[in-house]
C-alpha cells in the first residue's frame, strides 16, 4: 500500500507547539516520530513517502505542497503527525482527527488510537471529527491526523522526549492492524 507520511509544522519555519521548560519543539518531535513510521511500515513491505513542508495546500509555493504531492502519487492512506499543547496544563492524552466519522478514515484513526494509548499509556481522549484541518480537507485518500500527546503537560511531555520510537512503533502497528483485519 501506497503510504503517505507528513510530520507537522517545519523545523525552522514553524515550530508547533513549544515546551519551553524543556526547549523541545513539536515540527522535531514529529519528523523524527514520522521517520520512524516510515522505517516500520517499508519494513513491512508498504510503499512510504514523508513530507514535512512549510505549504500544506498552495499557501506558500516555495515549500512543496503536501496535499497535491499526497493526492498526485497517489497515496492510498494519509497519515499527520502532530504534539497537542493547550494552556491549562492539566490538559493531557492521544487523540486522532478525521474528516468525518462516517470514512474509512475513522476506522483507521480506532486502530493507531487504541495502539497508542496501550503502548504508552496516554490517556485515552478518542477520535474527533474536525472538518476544518486542511490535510484532512484537501486529500483525496483516507487521512488521519494524529496527536501523540500534549508537549504542555510534564508527564505527556516524557513521553514526547523519550518514547519517540514507542510511538512510531504505535502509529505502524495501527496501521498494520487495520490492513490485516479489512
Ligand atoms: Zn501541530
Amino acid at each position: 500500500m501506497k503510504i503517505f507520511i507528513n510530520p507537522g509544522h517545519c523545523i525552522g519555519r514553524d515550530p508547533g507547539a513549544v515546551n519551553e521548560k524543556y526547549g523541545i519543539e513539536e515540527a522535531a518531535v514529529v519528523a523524527n516520530v514520522g521517520a520512524g513510521v516510515k522505517n516500520y511500515l517499508e519494513a513491512a513491505g508498504h510503499e512510504l513517502k514523508i513530507l514535512q513542508s512549510d505549504n500544506l495546500s498552495g499557501e506558500n509555493p516555495i515549500y512543496p505542497n503536501v496535499c497535491l504531492k499526497a493526492n498526485t502519487w497517489p497515496a492510498e492512506l494519509f497519515i499527520s503527525i502532530h504534539c497537542n499543547s493547550f494552556t491549562n496544563a492539566r490538559a493531557h492524552g492521544t487523540e486522532c482527527c478525521v474528516y468525518s466519522h462516517w470514512s474509512e478514515a475513522d476506522r483507521v484513526a480506532y486502530y493507531i488510537q487504541n495502539k497508542i494509548v496501550e503502548k504508552l499509556g496516554t490517556f485515552n481522549r478518542g477520535v474527533k471529527e474536525r472538518n476544518n484541518l486542511i490535510v484532512l480537507k484537501g486529500t483525496n485518500m483516507p487521512a488521519v491526523l494524529v496527536e501523540l500527546a500534549f508537549l504542555s503537560n510534564e508527564e505527556d511531555c516524557q513521553k514526547l522526549m523519550y518514547r519517540q520510537d514507542e510511538f512510531a512503533q504505535a502509529i505502524a502497528e495501527g496501521i498494520l492492524d487495520y490492513l490485516s483485519d479489512n
